[in-house]
């Protein structure tokens, strides 16, 4: 299978639309190294036997063994395999492996393609398989941009004072069709090979030009990624952390000509109502895959949280343990809701899998709920370093290093050194850029804390609960 390396070089033969701070960029830009060495591992990773069965697949429609991150879900174990190697992997990379979005939008497209083909006679279906095998022949590394800027929010598409608000169709050509708009937060966009494209919303039938999915290079002529890139970094210590960055995009779509056979829904009559579904359903499984990775993040602040108690001496105190236990109980509801949703899963007539998804929604609501609270344990816990640490320079320096390793002593067994380091991780969580950006996405990412309730709601089945109610309480319908 195509190696970390390969995904490099690639990139950098990419054109350099990536803009950060005013200036056109290529992908060998120093700032975005930290999330291209996180998505290697999704590649090299592969020959590595813990993670072997986990990241590969069968594929039906290349007929040999594909990345399971250019999978389309056939059965309730790949969903398992999905969740439990995203978990493994962010465990490793501090939270996120930058991969999720790409296959979460490509099974959403899998679907939504072959009930447009069914049901309008559109080609769509045949074009998404066809740009299927090119994925997994080649390892594409993908990324989805489904959230437009959507201006007033108490305004539809349709109604918004400048229509581009949404990205949508303005033009129709016999070879394919021009989009305009933008797409913002979009992670990952300037180190992905292809952009995902999909909708964000319900659509109604005036917003047929809305209801447009469709697949770009990541360099795509009129494609413009303004790049926000974090990275967290180290000085005089080698650690795992110093790997990790993060990128955010605000793509802009400067009238862009889509051919087509990239396009999966291409703004037709009557096609709002596919529009939104294929936002619903990048949703449905993206919110899976935060079954695999939030708990990743909550793993990796239990550890920390036991650790810095176990330094501090504090670590068999009944608060500390029933903080533990406590963030134990969300990363395992979080993983647990989400291996039912996939043992829960029904088949589409496409043959893919599709999680359950009131267990998805409760489990990503879950997840979003606690994670500020997670990181207040943490800072509770942790004290006030890891906001006011001495610089690195400062305490392996040679005026006040040896100061600073006598005073920064906890338990007397535990070196200096490892106090600092420790700190310095937490500091990262609690008091960096890159742990601010992870703790709005915890909240915010794969949609708003209401959108999951809405998702609820219309998926719940309320009404038999208050049956229930009528009859234990002896209320008769009449
Ligand atoms: C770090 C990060 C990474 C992300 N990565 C991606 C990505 O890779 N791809 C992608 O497509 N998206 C991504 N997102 C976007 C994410 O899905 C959105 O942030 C989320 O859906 C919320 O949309 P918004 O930011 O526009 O906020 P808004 O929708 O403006 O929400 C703000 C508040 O307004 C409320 N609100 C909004 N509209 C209404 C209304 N009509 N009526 C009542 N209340 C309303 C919301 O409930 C919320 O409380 C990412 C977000 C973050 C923070």
């Amino acid at each position: 299978m195509r190696t970390g390396d390969e995904y490099k070089e690639a990139l950098v033969k990419m054109k350099p639309n990536v803009i950060i701070g005013g200036e056109n960029v290529g992908r060998d830009d120093e700032r975005l190294q930290g999330v291209i060495k996180t998505i290697s591992m999704t590649f090299d990773r592969a020959d590595d036997p813990e993670f072997r069965d986990l990241l590969s697949a069968q594929s039906d429609i290349v007929n040999k063994e594909v990345n399971r991150f250019t999978h389309i879900h056939q059965s309730v174990e790949d969903l398992l395999a999905k969740q439990e190697v995203t978990r493994k992997l962010c465990q490793q990379s501090a939270g996120c492996i930058f991969r999720c979005m790409g296959i979460d939008a490509m099974n959403a497209l899998s679907i939504i393609t072959h009930r447009t083909e069914s049901m309008t006679g559109r080609p769509y279906h045949q074009r998404f398989l066809e740009y299927l095998k090119f994925w997994q022949e080649n390892n594409i590394v993908g990324t989805c941009a489904q959230t437009d800027p959507k201006g007033n929010r108490a305004l539809r598409p349709h109604q918004q004072a400048d229509p581009d608000l949404y990205l949508r169709v303005v033009e129709h050509r016999d070879d394919g069709i021009v989009v305009r708009g933008a797409k913002n937060h979009i992670t990952a966009a300037a180190v992905a090979e292809e952009i995902i494209i999909v909708p964000t919303r319900f659509l109604t039938p005036e917003e047929d030009q809305y209801a447009v999915a469709f697949a770009v290079p990541g360099d795509w002529e009129g494609v413009k990624l303004v790049t926000r890139a974090s990275n967290f970094t180290r000085q005089h210590f080698e650690c795992a952390i110093g790997d990790v960055g993060d990128v955010e995009n605000f793509i802009i779509f400067d009238d862009v000509f889509v051919p087509n056979d990239r396009i999966f829904l291409g703004g037709l009559e009557g096609e709002h109502v596919f529009g939104g579904w294929a936002a619903t359903l990048f949703a449905l499984y993206h919110r899976h895959s935060y079954t695999g990775c939030k708990p990743a993040t909550t793993d990796l602040m239990t550890g920390l949280c036991a650790l810095v108690s176990e330094y501090n001496g504090i670590e068999d105190k009944k608060h500390v343990q029933s903080k533990l236990a406590e963030l134990i109980s969300v990363s395992e509801l979080v993983y647990g809701t989400g291996i039912a949703a996939a043992y829960k899963a029904t088949k589409d007539d496409s043959g893919t899998m599709i999680p359950d998804p009131i267990f998805c929604n409760v489990a990503r609501r879950h997840a979003g709920k606690n994670y500020y609270h997670e990181l207040e344990t943490l800072a509770d816990l942790s004290g006030g370093l890891p906001a006011t640490l001495p610089l690195e320079a400062d305490f392996f320096g040679e005026e006040v290093g040896h100061l600073l390793q006598k005073y920064i002593k906890r338990k007397e067994d535990v070196d200096a050194t490892d106090i600092y380091k420790l700190f310095r991780g937490i500091s990262d969580f609690l008091c960096s850029s890159i742990g601010g950006i992870m703790a709005v996405a915890g909240v915010h990412g794969g949609g708003s804390p209401q959108m999951e309730d809405i998702a609820i709601l219309k998926q719940y089945d309320v009404d038999t609960r208050k049956a229930m109610a009528k009859r234990l309480a002896g209320i008769s319908d009449s």
